[in-house]
């Protein structure tokens, strides 16, 4: 049985010298309790289910009592912050707890919302409600959908509150991801020239998390090409699930390719290319379109960093394997939702053509391809009668039913396999609203019902078909701001 202090905590990141970050107690929130605790995630880092129901969780977790094996410190890094470099970064407002050993893998125990460190710049190193429960919510979705991603075991509540465009009640997460390290961590010692500490870095990323590239030739130059590949299938995964991030910031890259950091995120309603998900980014530079780019930008300035590391022309190389990548990667995601498991060399049309409609007509993005799963081109197409430009469809499932007759398989075959990766359940920004304007008022039971939704988001789960429609008007571009 393991309980929280029982926890194989093997700190690896706290045995790399004082330069990678600053050692620091958690500073409580008053009267800490807990809102919501996840028991999936509590059964990945293989805890026994009473700990679950155990009342001094919320004390321990937020350092209010001690926890031990935890040895918490606030990791020092820089990055690009909407194309600028920012040199004075790091956990402003988390701590990682320590690291443990679990049967599911290293995990990371990171508490967000901690109080203030030697990062925190101007802030006051809190979270406030509302961002909290969208990052615990939008984490467990992420996973429920198979990408990479952070998750969080709990989510905290306190009777605190604190400043941003109101006051706000104040919360924390103990996220867990098998890494925070973030591209920034790279650029951090790059800028100031420590050379020395930049090769620490690769060689700590190296052992811990990717010691079958200890054996190549290269093994900086194998890491870097890893990082790209696994962040052109991340952005796939999200570009084909219509999720944009809304601050694609250097130092929210996450190193070994996770989502990491979700602030005014949002998950697609209706199919809108140029959809903007922060209420900030008056340029769109984080336009749901441009993100498979702007990762490419991220990856350039990494391999900036990494320049002492290696050679020009293996940065180059690196490099020039994303574009690849990515579009391989997003077309075979984008066939497999669409129930074609052959390469033929016209499916890049048919996917555009697709795209193209879908953004003229303003289709629902996961509906449509929910329902898609249920089209055998001989019965009749129940959702055809929700679409503003049938006639669009009538011309383009023409081209898809050929397509579909080049298959092997079997209809019920291909249609299964579609409700498999086509989610019935996705994040959209108005559940997510009405789950903190529900929390905000003591009310978590909005939070259990998406926690218990989004963890099997391809399921029918018929009794909450309320929770896959579009939203209703008030929901549709909800501002969500940077302010968290
Ligand atoms: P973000 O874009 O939210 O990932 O944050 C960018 C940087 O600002 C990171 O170094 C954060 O730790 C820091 N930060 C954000 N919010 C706060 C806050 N309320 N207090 C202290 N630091 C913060
Ligand atoms: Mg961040």
């Amino acid at each position: 049985m393991t309980t929280l202090e029982s926890l194989h905590f093997n700190n690896v990141f706290r045995r790399l010298p004082p330069a990678f970050y600053t050692p620091m107690a958690c500073s409580p929130l008053p009267d800490t309790r807990l809102l919501h605790i996840n028991a999936s995630v509590a059964r990945l880092l293989g805890l026994d289910s009473s700990e679950l129901q155990r009342s001094d969780l919320a004390a321990i977790v937020s350092g209010a009592q001690v926890w031990p094996g935890t040895e918490p410190l606030a990791m020092v890094y820089a990055g690009h912050q909407f194309g600028q470099y920012n040199p004075d970064l790091g956990d402003g407002r988390g701590l990682l707890l320590g690291q443990i050993n679990t049967p599911s893998g290293l995990w990371d125990l990171h508490l967000k919302g901690s109080g203030r460190t030697p990062y925190s710049r101007m802030g006051d190193g809190r979270a406030v409600l509302r961002s909290s429960l969208r990052e615990y919510l939008a984490s467990q979705a992420m996973h429920g959908l198979g990408i990479p991603t952070s998750l969080a075991l709990c989510l905290l509540g306190s009777p605190a509150t604190v400043q941003r465009e109101r006051r706000e009640p104040a919360a924390q997460i103990l996220r867990i991801a098998p890494s925070h390290l973030r591209f920034g961590h790279f650029e951090h010692f790059f800028y100031r020239r420590e050379y020395q500490q930049l090769a620490q870095l690769a060689d700590h990323v190296l052992e811990h998390y990717l010691p079958d590239l200890l054996e190549q030739a290269h093994p900086y130059d194998a890491l870097l090409h890893e990082v790209v590949i696994r962040t052109a299938d991340l952005m796939a995964a999200w570009q084909s699930v219509g999720f944009t991030h809304g601050v694609m910031n250097t130092d929210n890259m996450s190193l070994l390719g996770y989502t990491l950091d979700y602030g005014p995120y949002a998950f697609m309603d209706t199919y809108e290319p140029g959809l903007i998900s922060n209420h900030s980014d008056e340029g769109g530079r984080y336009a749901f379109h441009r993100q498979a780019s702007i990762a490419l930008w991220n990856l350039n300035a990494l391999a900036h960093a990494w320049s002492p590391l290696t050679q020009q022309q293996t940065l180059i190389e690196a490099l020039q394997a994303y574009e690849p990548r990515f579009l391989s990667s997003y077309q075979r995601r984008m066939l497999n939702k669409l129930g074609l498991q052959q390469d033929h060399p016209a499916d890049a049309v048919l996917i555009a053509d697709l795209l193209t409609w879908m953004a003229k007509s303003s289709v629902d993005y996961p509906c449509f391809f929910r329902a898609l799963c249920a089209f055998d081109g001989t019965s009749p197409w129940a959702y055809r009668d929700e679409l503003i430009d049938p006639s669009g469809w009538d011309t383009w499932s023409q081209h898809y039913l050929l397509r579909l007759k080049q298959e092997t398989r079997s209809t019920p075959e291909r249609q299964q396999q579609m409700r498999a990766c086509n989610p019935k359940f996705v994040l959209r920004n108005y559940l997510a609203q009405r789950a903190i304007e529900a929390a905000e008022r003591g009310d978590m039971r909005e939070t259990d019902t998406l926690i218990h939704l989004l963890t099997q988001p391809f399921d029918e789960h018929p009794d909450h078909d309320d929770y896959a429609a579009p939203p209703p008007e008030w929901g549709r571009h909800l501002n969500i701001s940077c302010s968290s």
